[in-house]
């Protein structure tokens, strides 16, 4: 008895020691046109440490200015000389945040984002981070029965376990994650949007206390995610001279985010509006996320329509 108060002690003040020290960011506005982070960002900046991802881009309410700073986070990219407004401020993000892979980088960057997409609550992980998968487990069982904007919660899993390939903002931090919410328009706050990514991130920030202070958390041993591959494959609907699509997403995949799609079903509608099916060349069943994502009519954010496999993986257990 006594052994184990004793032990109890040790693990206690062993993990004050380590919340003293842990740094944790909230970032808004790495997409400038999603409103819903930007309003977060503010409503939480007296009491949290927050950025704005993309200012001018906020400013100007567009997602980026001249390349999409979340994919800018890439080690050959943060290290090659900046051409872009983005680029250049990638290494200020860098600077404030990281320096990625240092010792010296915040502990945990939450990066707010919003979809158009009807995909509900997602909470993005990557394969290098073995918090946000704990994170996402943690938020599904939080917050599923509270069936957030009519969905439970998903997992999009990022199978990139190199941390130094990983192009997104939140890569900066020792561990990070994003949160994506819709759907929602481009430049538009809907509170419900903004309720359940605050749920999210309440939920990410209660299993973070939890673990910093040693408490030990049921989570199962493995888990249903989304998995993407690493750079994330899209089925790019095609285009004209002028980079304008030249078919969209099919009314039958329109808003069903998350359902399989098989070799031979209707996937685009051409101009003429002629169905055109889906070829099989990403796999006989696969399941298409982000239908239609604004974000993803550019070039340099990856066009078209997210491509994802059902898969169980298991959950890393907390250090
Ligand atoms: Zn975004």
């Amino acid at each position: 008895m006594l052994r184990r108060s004793l032990a109890a002690m040790l693990v206690a003040r062993r993990c004050v020691s380590l919340a003293a020290k842990h740094r944790v960011v909230v970032v808004g506005g790495t997409h400038g046109n999603e409103y819903t982070g930007v309003w977060l960002e503010k409503a939480l900046r007296d009491k949290s440490e927050t950025i704005v991802g993309n200012p001018a881009a906020v400013e100007a309410n567009r997602r980026f200015l001249d390349e999409d700073l979340n994919r800018c986070f890439l080690r050959s990219k943060l290290d090659a000389p900046p051409e872009t407004r983005e680029a250049l401020r990638a290494r200020e993000v860098d600077a404030a945040l990281g320096p990625k892979g240092s010792d010296d980088a915040a502990d945990l960057v939450i990066d707010l984002h919003t979809t158009t997409a009807n995909m509900g609550v997602t909470m993005i992980c990557d394969a290098w981070c073995p918090f946000a998968l704990r994170a996402a487990v943690y938020v599904k069982q939080q917050l599923d029965d509270q069936l957030l904007l009519g969905q439970d919660v998903k997992i999009m899993f990022n199978d990139e376990k190199d941390k130094e390939n990983a192009p997104y903002l939140a890569s900066v931090g020792k561990a990070g994650l994003q949160i994506e919410v819709g759907p929602t328009p481009q430049g538009v706050v809907r509170w419900d949007v903004v309720d359940a990514t605050k749920r999210a991130l309440d939920a990410v920030l209660e299993l973070w206390n939890k673990e910093c202070q040693g408490e030990c958390v049921d989570l199962p041993a493995e888990i249903d995610v989304y998995s993407v591959a690493e750079g994330f494959t899209k089925l790019s609907w095609p285009v004209d001279d002028d980079g304008f699509p030249a078919a969209v997403p099919h009314e039958s995949i329109q808003d069903r985010d998350w359902s399989t799609l098989r070799k031979g079903d209707p996937l685009w509608r051409d101009r003429d509006g002629e169905t055109v099916v889906y070829d099989g060349s990403f796999g006989d069943e696969i399941v298409p996320i982000f239908v239609n994502e604004g974000g993803y009519y550019y070039a340099s954010s990856g066009r078209g329509i997210g491509v994802a496999q059902k898969r169980r993986v298991a959950v890393p257990p907390a250090p």
